[in-house]
């Protein structure tokens, strides 16, 4: 598909999607300093560029990275479109991972995270229409038609801050922290608190607020679910500190990219429009919108998807570094290697079996599989982590070999060039080759990567022990009940 000039293009240009970042003004607070524009920030400036070049490349790619809207046939980012046939799924699959390959799979918040829980929110509204709640769900559909036609870049925030985790959100702080309802007016409902962890925050356009755990049934307040303009008054987003290297990519090869940065966001009696509420104070819908809209299949499909990229980014560090500097030879290297594919392919057909087993619900929607998906969410948590101490074993000091560009290119330069050689690769490439490596494993970018694996899905024990919970165990049951019966 080109984008053929008589079809309607509602899918943005990078061009278009800076132009959006610039026109609010948002309130963003990084090391004291409150910007109300990412794009006149140095740091926070480099990867405002990254998400551009995602939005151009859809263009570029357009058979595989745009599709017809399901309303009025405009091209659209195929994230966007609730899936009707195993054929969307395969299509969605496909530019989820395109575009995780542009930062090797790790910016893990790309909008097309997003795009996937809202186009699976709408295909389900009637989930959301629960118990009176038809306005909710007609809401989350257009919003869900803006999202798609805006192309917009959005962040979420689905989890109370870290107080008192043993206790339910009401009883910490005085419930003052986690976000809670405290006013209504004709036209909007008035929310207060703060949420964790919005990644992306920066770079998007809107921010959105859905479940991410349950609540007891008297803590009406707090089950809300909503999106806003990132520049709505009231709303202020702390970042943690910038890992953003302006220094020259050569240095630093991920981190001058792809820091997506993470924030906590402050809701200072902010007042949301009753159009964009989904969800308010039904504490058993707040639980039913994740578990019966099939919402886990649907994000783990992004979510692993990406994974598959990243993992075989690391696997490919590993081969190149073990091949530069001769360890592939050793059979200890060439089995880290086999675990390193091991992780990769599992990963890949795991997300086959899962479009393989993909049936439609009720509503249409086609759902993945999510048995396959379930059991890499306990593992993954794992896996990444393990993929980063395989890359240091594999490289050992070498990580430590890598003088920047300005000594490189500096006085010294000859004798860099004579005592960085590796036997498969001369010194600029193998010093390139372990700064590369080193931003993906021990960079403070690095560092964050793999908490962000270690969490951004809820955490390995708890996952484990769901999938354990949900899983059919008939099988396995009749296969010891068969010899206990004589
Ligand atoms: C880099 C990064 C980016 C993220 N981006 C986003 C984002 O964009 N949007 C978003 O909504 N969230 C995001 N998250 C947050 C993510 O949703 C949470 O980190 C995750 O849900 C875990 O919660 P927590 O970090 O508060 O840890 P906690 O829940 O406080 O857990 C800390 C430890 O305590 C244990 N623990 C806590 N509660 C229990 C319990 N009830 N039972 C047993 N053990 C328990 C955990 O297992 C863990 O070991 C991000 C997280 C990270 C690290």
């Amino acid at each position: 598909m080109s984008t053929d000039q008589r079809v309607k293009v509602a899918a943005r240009t990078g061009k278009q999607f800076l132009e959006g970042l610039a026109s609010q003004k948002r309130e963003i607070w990084l090391d004291g300093e409150k910007i109300t524009n990412p794009l006149e920030h140095e740091q926070l400036a480099l990867a405002a560029k990254s998400m551009a070049r995602i939005y151009d490349f859809q263009h570029e790619h357009a058979s595989d990275l745009l599709a017809s809207s399901p309303d009025d046939g405009s091209l659209v980012n195929a994230t966007h479109i609730i899936p009707r046939s195993r054929e969307d799924l395969i299509r969605r699959r496909k530019a989820i991972e395109m575009t995780a390959a542009l930062s090797g799979g790790t910016m893990g918040r790309t909008p097309d995270y997003l795009n996937v829980t809202f186009a699976c929110f709408a295909g389900r509204s009637d989930v959301w229409a629960r118990r009176n709640n038809e306005t909710g769900a007609a809401n989350i559909v257009n919003y869900q038609k803006i999202m798609r036609d805006r192309d917009l870049s959005t962040t979420h925030a689905l989890m109370n801050p870290q107080v008192d985790r043993s206790k339910p959100e009401a009883e910490q702080a005085m419930g003052e922290v986690s976000l809670h309802k405290v006013g209504e007016t004709d036209d909007s409902i008035i929310v207060r608190g703060a949420r964790m962890l919005a990644t992306l925050a920066t770079y998007a356009d809107e921010l959105t607020v859905y479940p991410g755990s349950d609540l007891r049934t008297v803590d009406k307040p707090y089950a809300l679910s909503f999106a806003l303009p990132v520049g709505t008054p009231g709303l202020k987003f702390v970042c943690r500190g910038t890992y953003a290297k302006t220094k020259d990519p050569f240095d630093y090869p991920l981190s001058h990219r792809f820091d997506e940065m993470d924030a906590m966001v402050i809701f200072d009696d902010v007042e949301v429009p009753k159009d964009r509420v989904f969800l308010d104070g039904d504490t058993v819908g707040y639980s039913e919108v994740i578990t019966d809209t099939g919402w886990r299949g649907h994000i783990m499909h992004q979510a692993f998807t990406r994974a598959y990229v990243k993992l075989s980014f690391a696997f490919g560090l590993g081969h190149v570094i073990a091949n530069a500097t001769g360890v592939v030879k050793f059979d200890h290297i060439q089995e880290k290697l086999g675990q390193m594919w091991n992780m990769v392919e599992l990963t890949r057909s795991a997300i086959t079996a899962a479009e393989a087993g993909a049936t439609p619900d009720e509503q249409g929607v086609w759902c993945p599989d999510d048995r396959p998906f379930l059991a890499l969410r306990g593992e993954m948590p794992k896996w990444m982590p393990k993929a980063n101490e395989l890359l240091q074993l594999i490289g050992g000091g070498g990580f430590m070999l890598t003088p920047s560009r300005a000594d490189v290119n500096g006085p010294l330069k000859e004798d860099i060039a004579k005592y960085f050689q590796a036997a498969g690769a001369d010194a600029e490439r193998r010093i390139r080759l372990f700064r590369l490596a080193w931003d993906f494993v021990g960079s403070e970018l690095g560092g964050r990567g793999e908490l962000y694996e270690r969490f951004y899905l809820s955490d390995s024990w708890r996952m484990t022990s769901l999938a354990y919970k949900i899983a059919n165990k008939d099988f396995a049951t009749s296969l010891v009940e068969q010899f206990l019966k004589d």
